[in-house]
């Protein structure tokens, strides 16, 4: 099993972050067909630009997976979680969101954190998307 990789951007200048999304979303998956399916099963969707729910001029907040997929899930070719010092730049305050095939969900943080839920990353890094 391989981990794809989904990218947000913040089309209209809003940033979507729930227990399944984030500013990168990673599914472990048998294939790339697998893990859009459950993609779209979490809420992200493509072509928003086209059916009028994103923003033409910044484009789509969703696209298909991004890259081959990898072993494990990378930030610029870095495992998982970075320190500050590989990360200079930061995910906007939103969590990298990844999910495990077993269904099990990790939430990594832009300081080099982690946590088992979406509550405990919110209560340490305050509520996401703006
Ligand atoms: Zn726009």
């Amino acid at each position: 099993m391989l981990f794809y990789e989904f990218d947000q951007n913040n089309t209209g200048g809003t940033w979507v972050a729930d227990e399944d999304l984030g500013y990168k979303v990673f599914i472990e998956a048998d294939s790339e067909s697998a893990a859009v399916d459950k993609a779209l099963d979490i809420g992200i969707y493509f072509d928003g630009c086209r059916t009028g729910n994103d923003c033409p001029c910044c484009g789509d907040r969703w696209y298909e997976p991004y890259g081959a997929g990898k072993e494990a899930p990378t930030y610029y070719g870095k495992p998982l979680p970075l320190t500050e010092a590989e990360n200079p730049f930061g995910f906007w305050g939103l969590p990298i969101v990844v999910h495990y095939a077993d269904g099990t969900r990790k939430y990594y943080d832009e300081d080099g954190g982690w946590f088992d839920t979406f509550e405990a990353y919110v209560s340490v890094n305050g509520k996401p998307g703006r």
